[in-house]
């Protein structure tokens, strides 16, 4: 349980800013890492493999499941991510901070796997602005932005069981309220 402490799971719907949140946070603090995910979905323009995440063929995401080699994984819009197992053991081992940047089943079931992991939920400043946000980035066709936005709703609807919440009014400023929960937690966290 003591080693779990290190583990961050940050989630929030699509087109929060939680990745530019956690992108400015891991700029201005190096000792915190995040964990790298596998997913079947296509890379977006400026992605890299290995940095935003792990890419794959469905074929061989079925297999590293069946594997036990992902810890969790969710279907998201008609694609698959999941966390695997090395991120998070490698993290807790080491004893370095490590934030998982994924959505609300992913972040449950770790929860109830590593009780020790504190989640934090995203929350937009309106539902006007996360429509905004999200046509903004241009990547994403009108059904997906309805796919994602329905989502939404129902992901801010499920974040009361998280054990902090942020609302991203202004980017620096939410990075820095993460990093004081993650200052918090680290140096309150029941040594169990
Ligand atoms: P995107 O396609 O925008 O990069 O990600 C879609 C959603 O999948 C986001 O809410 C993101 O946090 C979530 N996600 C990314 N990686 C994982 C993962 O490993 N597990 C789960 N459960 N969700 C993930």
């Amino acid at each position: 349980m003591k080693d779990e402490k290190y583990l961050f799971v940050v989630s929030g719907p699509s087109g929060t800013g939680k990745d530019t949140i956690v992108a400015k946070l891991l700029e201005n603090h190096p000792e915190i890492e995040h964990t790298v995910s596998a997913t079947t979905r296509a890379m977006r323009p400026g992605e890299r493999e290995g940095i935003n995440y792990h890419y794959m063929q469905k074929a061989d995401f079925e297999s590293r499941l069946a594997a036990g080699e992902i810890v969790e994984h969710t279907c998201y819009c008609g694609n698959y991510y999941g966390t695997l197992r090395s991120e998070i053991e490698r993290h807790m081992q080491a004893h370095i901070p490590v934030i998982l940047v994924i959505e609300v089943e992913g972040a449950g079931n770790i929860k109830r796997m590593y009780p020790g992991a504190t989640t934090i939920f995203v929350l937009p400043p309106d539902m006007e602005e996360l429509e905004r946000r999200l046509r903004c980035r241009g990547s994403e066709d009108e059904a997906t932005i309805q796919k994602r936005l329905k989502r939404a709703g129902e992901e801010i609807a499920n974040s009361v069981a998280y054990d902090e919440h942020l609302v991203n009014v202004e980017v620096a400023s939410c990075a820095e309220s993460l990093y004081s929960i993650i200052q918090f937690k680290l140096s309150h966290a029941k040594e169990e």
